[in-house]
């Protein structure tokens, strides 16, 4: 039989464990109350005969796997569309599926069954032939996603029902992972839905709290990035985020190359501690200085946070004490393997269909900060680190899913705490907080009315769709 399933773009952050709290509840209040009235579950179960028990009275969420499809229909039931949605200049939103999301998944999917056994990376699944039941993993279920999360996904599974499978890629961040993939936005297939879906939430999800809006924006671009073979037209600019020692948060944008030009700098708001930004796509996690405090997903312009887990990686994290969270250094996630970077050694996740993973150590030397000498590449199989002789080392997974660490042939002019790339300029952190530009082995001053007080940068960009005042 042929199935048509959701993969994720988080690929190796299925089964990380809950974090509730009050943010949780807070982001969630405007769509998904706490209980749902009795008028609503009649209603939801003359559409799901599986609810016909919970009909005659009030449902009050309570957080098990029932609740939380509960929620996602009750998120798609009030999911209004706006009749001012405007299409986009680029791919991201047509505005195709934007009218009623629940209307268009009762006329799809009338039975929604709960597997618990789903491969990794998987998040729900439909039957190519017949049938209107859908499949929902069980890791999807946990708090690890929110409501909106699993709307996108159900909208995806309905689609399906219309006669959309999925391919799978010849190159690009899914290469080769079976059924991961759509051939162009424009035919409106599944993950056509998932952009459009996450898009339409970021852009004009009003109601919506402007932090999970933020995440949806960097949701609906990493679909549209990674699951398509042919190319994706987002308009977008690359500028730097840069974190000062007091933590302030700025977007650098780096002038073209005239010398009259100048580069701006512009004020994001505030982080909410002082930290190590790793980047998983294109969100970003804030791991905190204060050891004692969690990881979490880290949004600019003040807009806090969200509670759910960023993924498996960081929620063991968040689960150790401050002695074994400071033995980590830093955390890389490509789209299909991921390191996490420990003073003396490296555990990598090599194969995507599978939770094994393997160790390399750094036998001496330790681990002082990972260098993106080529950017934050979701493709590239080759990352570096800094350690503390000064030799720069490689580490990786091959294509042939081996894992890999050694002494690099690469050099840089000095020590540097981060190194990232903007368009085609790679920029370099020094270590007195100051920013230059690197060219092979040598390096020029970059300056800023920043210089001297920067902590940390991160790549960062601006999308025409979502940044442009209308
Ligand atoms: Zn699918």
């Amino acid at each position: 039989m042929k199935l048509s399933a959701i993969v994720l773009g988080l690929i190796f952050s299925l089964t990380a464990t809950a974090q509730t709290g009050a943010a949780q509840s807070e982001v969630q209040a405007p769509v998904t109350p706490n209980c749902i009235s009795q008028a609503e579950m009649s209603e939801i179960a003359s559409d799901f005969s599986q609810f016909n028990h919970l009909a005659n009275k009030e449902y009050c969420h309570d957080g098990s796997e029932t609740s939380n499809l509960l929620a996602s229909l009750m998120f798609m039931r009030k999911n209004q569309s706006s009749p001012d949605m405007k299409p986009s200049d680029d791919d991201l939103f047509s505005g195709k599926f934007a009218t009623s999301w629940y209307q268009y998944f009762i006329g799809r999917i009338n039975e929604m069954e709960v597997d618990s056994n789903c491969p990794k990376g998987v998040a729900a699944y439909v039957y190519g032939f017949g049938g209107n039941t859908m499949y929902v993993c069980s890791a999807a279920l946990n708090d690890n996603f929110s409501a909106l999360d699993r709307a996108s996904i159900f909208m995806h599974e309905a689609r399906h029902i219309d006669g959309f499978p999925h391919m799978t890629c010849s190159k690009g961040a899914r290469k080769g992972l079976q059924g991961a993939c759509d051939n162009r936005i424009s035919a409106g297939g599944s993950y056509a839905v998932t952009v459009e879906t996450y898009a339409q939430l970021a852009k004009f999800g009003v109601t919506l709290h402007p932090a999970l809006r933020a995440y949806a924006r960097s949701s609906a671009v990493i679909y549209a990035d990674e699951t398509f073979e042919t190319p994706t037209r987002v308009n977008r600019e690359q500028q730097l985020l840069v974190m000062t020692k007091t933590k302030d948060l700025h977007a650098l944008s780096l002038a073209a190359g005239s010398k009259t030009s100048r580069n701006k700098i512009e004020s994001l708001g505030q982080a909410p501690e002082l930290g190590r930004i790793v980047m998983r796509a294109q969100h970003m996690v804030l791991f905190p200085e204060d050891r004692t405090l969690p990881a979490a997903y880290m949004f600019t312009n003040n807009v806090g946070t969200i509670n759910q887990s960023p993924g498996d990686a960081f929620t063991e994290y968040n689960a150790q004490t401050p002695a074994q969270k400071s033995e980590w250094v830093d955390f890389h996630v490509a789209a299909q393997w991921n390191a996490k970077v420990y003073k003396t050694k490296i555990q990598f996740a090599c194969n995507p269909r599978s939770a094994d993973t393997s160790e390399l150590a750094f036998n001496g030397p330790q681990a002082v900060t990972m260098l993106h000498l080529n950017g934050y590449d979701r493709v590239a199989r080759t990352q570096y680190v800094m350690t503390t002789t000064g030799d720069i080392y490689e580490f990786g997974c091959s294509e042939s899913l081996k894992p890999f660490l050694k002494v690099s042939t690469q050099k840089v002019d000095q020590d540097y705490t981060r190194i990232h790339k903007i368009g085609s300029t790679l920029v370099g952190l020094t270590t007195d907080g100051s920013l230059r530009k690197i060219t092979g082995s040598t390096s020029t001053t970059l300056s800023t009315a920043l210089d001297g007080q920067i902590y940390e940068i991160a790549p960062r960009e601006i999308f025409s769709f979502f940044d442009s005042a209308n």
